[in-house]
């Protein structure tokens, strides 16, 4: 084995000796540090100064209780948390996810994606991220504003415009950072940089709501074209039918694709029409419904119980937009089989390892989410911007920087990917790209 093969392997095995239940963790860090082992040859320094060892380790992990109190006057704790975890290339940025899934290892690892992910965009932010165990589904606008202004009662503590800025993720939209801006607000003045996806009448930034899933079909756009291939016609099938997933459905049309499927964690739609993403914000956005109502208002459509990765249709381009490890392996091997020759994610961590490697060894072209869902906090860090000069630009503005931003993330993974000769690996080149530049600044910074 190479020096740094084994340099790697044991940050590997430090991290399953400290954590060993931190399942989720542990598959982004080993994914992460596997693929570096190029630049890690290419820079003895790196190697020198241990700086694995200090990015596989939060610089500061706050777990807190959340109490609240249910509308039939029942007490209720839930656990919070907020993971800071790399500030070399700017303040903590990273979203709060409100899911009944939410445990250390899975902010963890939402958190150390964060770092290169951010990294990846060109602007001044540093990874982090939070949530809660806390489930919103089925609770009344009041027990969401009661949790919320309980929850921001102790993360206040922790976070600021220049220090750490939370935005939102899963079961966290325009109604909770509303009612968490609220209630940091009421502690601490208007401070309107704190929070990101804020409404429009509060500092919020036109197309944030849009930008991960906007975001999604420019980075899949250009690699596609960097194949020679086009958008045009193409069948894609998308899992999920929240935030990212509605506006991906919305700009893949724009593009001239059709989307043939949308899904929840209950089953899926099949529309050969195309999914009409009108419909789906209806039911999901203005009504806050269920994704089978859409079978009932669309005569060509279909619902089907289960996952729409075990759904067998023939289609061109795959783009999970719900959760992690939604996709294990023989999902994977159905999606070879389908026909697809690109799958790009708009969830974090979508797919699991083994299903990379059968992408991999099909010749599906793979755009990680770390790359291709990175227009959200894309978004969210020129809301700051906004903000720190108290202006609003433009949707236009915004759009097109989401745009060109898409596009370089592209072309630095595609760059690495050539430097290193990884055979169209964009995993890797976005891996890599990510972590020269924080590597860059951890070095300069010293041991901090
Ligand atoms: P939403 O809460 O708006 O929507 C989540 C969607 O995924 C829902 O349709 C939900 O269905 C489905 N889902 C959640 N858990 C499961 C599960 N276990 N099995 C099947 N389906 C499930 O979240 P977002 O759209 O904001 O986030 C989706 C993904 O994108 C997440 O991985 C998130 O981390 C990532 N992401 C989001 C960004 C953003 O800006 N919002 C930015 C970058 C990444 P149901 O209603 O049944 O739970």
């Amino acid at each position: 084995m190479s020096n740094v093969k084994s340099y790697i392997e044991s940050v590997k095995d430090e991290i399953q000796r400290r954590d060993p239940d931190q399942t989720e963790f542990q598959e982004a860090a080993f994914t992460v540090l596997d693929s570096l082992e190029p630049t890690l040859a290419d820079h003895p320094e790196y190697v020198e100064a241990n700086l694995l060892a200090q990015l596989v380790e939060p610089e500061r992990v706050i777990q807190f209780r959340v109490p609240w109190q249910s509308d039939d006057g029942k007490f209720h704790v839930n656990r919070g948390f907020r993971v800071q975890f790399n500030s070399a290339i700017g303040p903590y940025k990273g979203g709060l996810r409100l899911h009944p899934s939410v445990n250390l290892s899975v902010v963890k690892f939402l958190g150390f994606e964060q770092i290169l992910k951010n990294s990846l965009t060109g602007l001044p932010i540093g990874g982090a991220k939070g949530g809660n165990d806390f489930d919103p589904k089925g609770k009344s606008d009041s027990e969401v504003m009661r949790f919320c202004q309980s929850f921001m009662t102790e993360l206040q503590r922790h976070i600021g415009p220049d220090l750490d800025v939370p935005a939102g993720d899963i079961g966290v939209g325009a109604r909770e950072i509303g009612y968490l801006f609220g209630a940091y607000k009421r502690l601490n003045g208007y401070q309107n940089g704190v929070l990101t996806g804020k409404g429009l009448t509060f500092g919020g930034s036109l197309a944030r709501t849009e930008a991960t899933g906007f975001g999604l079909l420019y980075y899949t756009n250009a690699l596609v074209k960097a194949q020679g291939d086009t958008l045009t016609g193409k069948r894609i099938k998308i899992s999920g039918s929240g935030n990212v997933a509605t506006y991906a459905v919305q700009k893949a049309t724009e593009l001239g694709a059709k989307v043939v499927t949308v899904s929840d964690s209950n089953g899926y739609i099949y529309d050969p029409k195309g999914i009409d993403y009108q419909v789906v914000k209806q039911i999901k956005e203005v009504e806050r419904g269920r994704i089978r109502e859409y079978a009932d208002r669309v005569a060509s459509a279909e619902y089907h119980g289960g996952s729409v990765w075990d759904f067998d249709v023939d289609y061109d381009i795959a783009l999970p937009c719900a959760t992690q490890n939604e996709i294990n392996k023989d999902q994977a091997k159905l999606i070879a089989k389908d026909g697809a020759k690109y799958i790009c994610e708009g969830a974090n961590m979508p797919s699991y390892p083994d299903a990379i490697a059968v992408y991999r060894d099909s010749n599906i072209l793979y755009g990680p989410a770390k790359a291709a869902n990175a227009g959200g906090v894309a978004v969210s860090a020129l809301e700051m911007s906004q903000n720190s000069e108290r202006l609003s630009w433009s949707f236009e503005t915004v759009d097109n920087r989401l745009q060109d931003i898409m596009e370089d993330i592209f072309e630095k993974s595609q760059a690495a990917d050539k430097k290193y000769h990884l055979d169209r690996d964009y995993q890797a080149g976005a891996n890599i790209a990510g972590f020269e530049k924080v590597a860059t600044a951890m070095l300069a910074q010293g041991l901090v």
